[in-house]
Order: C-alpha cells, then sequence, then structure tokens
C-alpha cells in the first residue's frame, strides 16, 4: 500500500490502529477529531441512523464539526423533512452538496429521468453522477472523513477497518467508528440519546436512499434488499464505499 505522508505513513498507519484496536466508537471519533485540524475533517452521512450516530457523537465532542450530505436531486420528501427535524434537534447547520447540475441535464436529457430503472450500467452511472462525484468534490480539501459504516451492514462491507487509508479519495484517512457495531447497537444509541431517526424506518425501510431506488422491505429480507430491489447480479453499492461489482446474471441466479 503506498501512503503519502501527508496523511500517513506506513509506520504510523500501524500504530493508530493498534492504538485504536480496543477503543470504542467515541474514542475513535475523539481520536480522529484530534488528530485532524477541524477544517481538514468532515462527517459524511446519508442520515441513515448510523451515519446521524457518528454525527451525534463527533457534536458532541466538538459542537461545530463539519458535518456533510448530500442531496442526491431523488431523495425522499421525508429525508428533506429529517433533516430540518436533526437541525432543530442539534441546534446548528448540516453542509449540504449537490451533483453538477450541467452533468444531471445531460444525463437525463440524453437517458430520461429514470435512466436507473434500464440496466445496472446506467444506474451506477446515476450513483456516479448523484453520490459519488459530488462525494468526491467534497472530499478534495480535507484529509479525513469519519462515515457511518458497519461489517455487518452487507458481505461487501464485512472487511472494514475503524480505520483506513481511502485510496478512492486520494488516501485520505476514512474512519469508519462503528465497523463493528450491529444495527441493534446502533438503534439503541439513538433510543437512549433521545436521537430523531428517520422517520422511513417506522414505514418498515431498512436501509434508505434515493426515493425511485428504495422501497420497505418485508420480514426476513436482507436489509438493503429495498435498495435497487429491480437488480440481480449488482452489489447493493452505490460506490461511496465499495465499488459495485456486477456479476453476470448466469452466474449469480
Ligand atoms: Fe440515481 Fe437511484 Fe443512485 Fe439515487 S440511488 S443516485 S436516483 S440510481
Amino acid at each position: 500500500m503506498t501512503v503519502p505522508d501527508t496523511v500517513f505513513t506506513e509506520e504510523q498507519l500501524v500504530q493508530a490502529r493498534a492504538g485504536l484496536r480496543d477503543g470504542d466508537a467515541h474514542d475513535v471519533i475523539a481520536w480522529a477529531l484530534e488528530r485532524f485540524p477541524a477544517d481538514r475533517r468532515v462527517v459524511v452521512t446519508g442520515l441513515q441512523a448510523e451515519g446521524v450516530v457518528v454525527a451525534d457523537m463527533a457534536i458532541a465532542l466538538d459542537p461545530s464539526v463539519r458535518v456533510l450530505t448530500i442531496d442526491t436531486g431523488r431523495l425522499p420528501e421525508a429525508t428533506h423533512r429529517y433533516l430540518d427535524t436533526l437541525r432543530d434537534h442539534w441546534g446548528r447547520g448540516i453542509e449540504v452538496i449537490h451533483p453538477d447540475s450541467d452533468e444531471i441535464q445531460s444525463f437525463t436529457s440524453e437517458h430520461g429521468a429514470n435512466a436507473f430503472y434500464a440496466s445496472a450500467q446506467r444506474r451506477l452511472d446515476c450513483c456516479h453522477l448523484r453520490k459519488v462525484a459530488p462525494l468526491e468534490r467534497a472530499l478534495l480539501d480535507v484529509d479525513c472523513w469519519l462515515s457511518g459504516l458497519r461489517r455487518g451492514q452487507s458481505a461487501q462491507r464485512a472487511g472494514a477497518e475503524v480505520l483506513e487509508i481511502d485510496d478512492r479519495h486520494r488516501n485520505i484517512a476514512k474512519v469508519n467508528p462503528l465497523a463493528r457495531w450491529s444495527g441493534e447497537t446502533v438503534r439503541g444509541y439513538l433510543r437512549e440519546h433521545a436521537v430523531p431517526a428517520h422517520p422511513l424506518y417506522a414505514e418498515g425501510y431498512t436501509s434508505i436512499g434515493c426515493a425511485p431506488c428504495t422501497r420497505a422491505v418485508s420480514a426476513g429480507e436482507h436489509p438493503r434488499a429495498g435498495r435497487w430491489w429491480w437488480e440481480r447480479g449488482v452489489d447493493k453499492e452505490c460506490g461511496i464505499h465499495a465499488l459495485p461489482v456486477v456479476v453476470p446474471l448466469a452466474a449469480a441466479s
């Protein structure tokens, strides 16, 4: 692994991981806030329970910590209302970034507003324009981002470390304080700290993204089954945390 000196030498990375190995999420977040200057670190959340927990913990440690979310332009109205709820709850602002309007106009003009239903590639292209690219731009100015990624969310995320070098974003640090947490621990934190949860959880959603690409799940379904539910043979990823893999349908069935 090539790690630039601007963030970590390999030796520093090994030392930092060793120091965080037995730490809880609070310790991990405190370490990140201490290790990186305030203008060089940011909490990124899609406003799902995990990211909100990380933001809540970080705000408790540093009330002015940067907290950022992406408005893809296709979010459910409930998510916009929830954003207002969180602003009120925390008594502070949340940065909202957007896709490049020219890129979206070009894409929808050529392929239509709902191109993501046409093919896996169109869906991945849409996710790239609306989520991946805006985040890439936002992370240009920081050395560290904190996410709500958990190992238990999916097979693709099972190998997530508490501290990673993000080779998809200039080798900056990516901190996943909840990597070792279960979903129940996340829900317990929200209850215990009286943090409002996204209202769609109460309607049977277990993973929440854009309105046309997310539905509630039935009992027994995988928690991410409601994301891009029409797809077969494609990882339930948008590309922010893990590169989606498109598996030939014959092999996937
Ligand atoms: Fe586009 Fe759907 Fe991805 Fe949102 S989740 S960016 S609407 S494909």
